[in-house]
């Protein structure tokens, strides 16, 4: 198979770890049979050192003509960069907008799962983290209170704000059956949370979601109130699969889930449209404070490409042979500085890269 692969590889410390994820695909290739095919692309900083602008519209173009996008990361130190002294609209951030926007992502899906190696980097109580947990948020990016209409007036002399949160039942089904399919591929459950004991956006999405649930009849749905996940994801994460929600939530309890993981430089993404396209990245930044200096963790990176092999190319056996290899070198004890403890050989970026690569099988 051929993989028309376009990539960002951004600024601060994203070319490092975009390298490594290459590395990673070319062995996948050699190993299965498959044919990678890179371009990069500038966006961020690096294409307003060059352009002026942090994304041009040949750049999306590019994009677009790929079967998939594998991303590093953009911006650079907030505080002393120039880049932020520009208006936002120039910003590297807007490039990141501008591209999600172009190429219509409205599900964005963030793994978290604890690797055992890595179980005290979890904040969780031991008696809670022991029983590990797998879990995979799918939020709804496009819509909601992050795009409704607002506004700010003054009624009689009192400052009033108002924002809305609207959702039509085409944006809630097209994210359920996203979430539905990805289940079937994981461990066959969605939990659909959302405030349905106060919102009427939430009772339709609750709705919708059950009636997209009658074609998966595999798939077991439970619904569940949002400040109760909350509570839930601390409690016994252990219970979760898909945590399918939308937009605001999942903007709280990803961040929520990803940090009882506790490893930052772990944790993949991925931003899909309603075709097998998608945008891969890991969930953290630049990291602009170690950028060039081969301390950067590259398996974020290498997992965001995992999950392009497997949600943009249905190529499960390659993924899978990805996540093993990290698994691999996790349990040989190799270690970048970020997750790195007592007993363990610490290595750089590339050195990672090209151990994860050599364990492709
Ligand atoms: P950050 O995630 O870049 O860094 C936070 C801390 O985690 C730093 O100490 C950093 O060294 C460490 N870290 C992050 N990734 C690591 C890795 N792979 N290996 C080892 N250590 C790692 O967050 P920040 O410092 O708040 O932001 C830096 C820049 O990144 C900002 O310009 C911000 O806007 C940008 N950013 C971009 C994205 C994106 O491209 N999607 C996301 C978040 C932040």
């Amino acid at each position: 198979m051929k993989l028309q692969i376009t990539c960002i590889p951004g600024d601060g410390i994203g070319p490092e770890i975009v390298a490594e994820a290459k590395k990673v695909l070319e062995k996948v290739g050699q190993t299965y049979g498959h044919e990678m095919v890179f371009e990069d692309i500038l966006m961020g900083g690096a294409s307003i050192d060059v352009h002026g602008v942090p994304l041009t519209e040949e750049a999306v173009e590019k994009a677009k003509a790929a079967d998939a996008v594998l991303m590093g990361s953009i911006g650079g130190d907030t505080t002393t960069s120039p880049w932020y002294k520009l208006p936002p609209n120039l910003r590297p951030e807007a490039g990141l907008l501008g591209i999600r926007k172009a190429l219509n992502l409205f599900a964005n899906l963030r793994p978290a799962y604890l690797y055992p190696e890595l179980a005290a980097a979890c904040p969780l109580k031991e008696k809670i983290s022991q029983a590990g947990f797998d879990m995979l948020i799918m939020r709804e990016l496009t819509g909601g209170l992050y795009f409704g209409e607002r506004r700010t007036v003054e009624e009689n002399g009192v400052r009033k704000a108002i924002d809305t949160l609207v959702y039509d039942e085409n944006e809630i089904r097209r994210i359920a059956v996203k979430a539905f399919d990805i289940a079937r591929k994981r461990r066959g459950k969605v939990t659909s949370v959302d405030k349905a004991n106060v919102l009427d956006s939430s009772r339709l999405w609750r709705k919708v979601v059950e009636e997209v649930a009658v074609g998966y009849p595999d798939v077991a749905l439970e619904h569940m109130l949002v400040d109760n996940c909350a509570m839930q994801l601390v409690k016994d994460p252990a219970q979760f699969d898909v945590i399918l929600t939308e937009n605001m939530f999942g903007d709280i309890l990803s961040d929520e889930a990803s940090m009882v993981t506790g490893s930052i430089g772990m944790l993949a993404s991925a931003s899909l449209n309603d075709t097998k396209f998608g945008l891969y990245e890991p969930s953290h930044g630049s990291a602009p404070d170690i950028a060039g200096k081969d301390l950067a963790n590259p398996i974020a990176t290498v997992l965001s490409a995992a999950m392009m092999l497997r949600y943009s190319f249905d190529l499960d056996r390659e993924a899978d042979a990805v996540e093993e290899a990290v698994k691999q070198v996790l349990k040989e004890g190799y270690r970048t500085g970020d997750i790195l403890s007592e007993g363990c050989t610490r290595v750089g970026c590339r050195q990672m890269g090209s151990l994860l690569a050599e364990r492709i099988r």
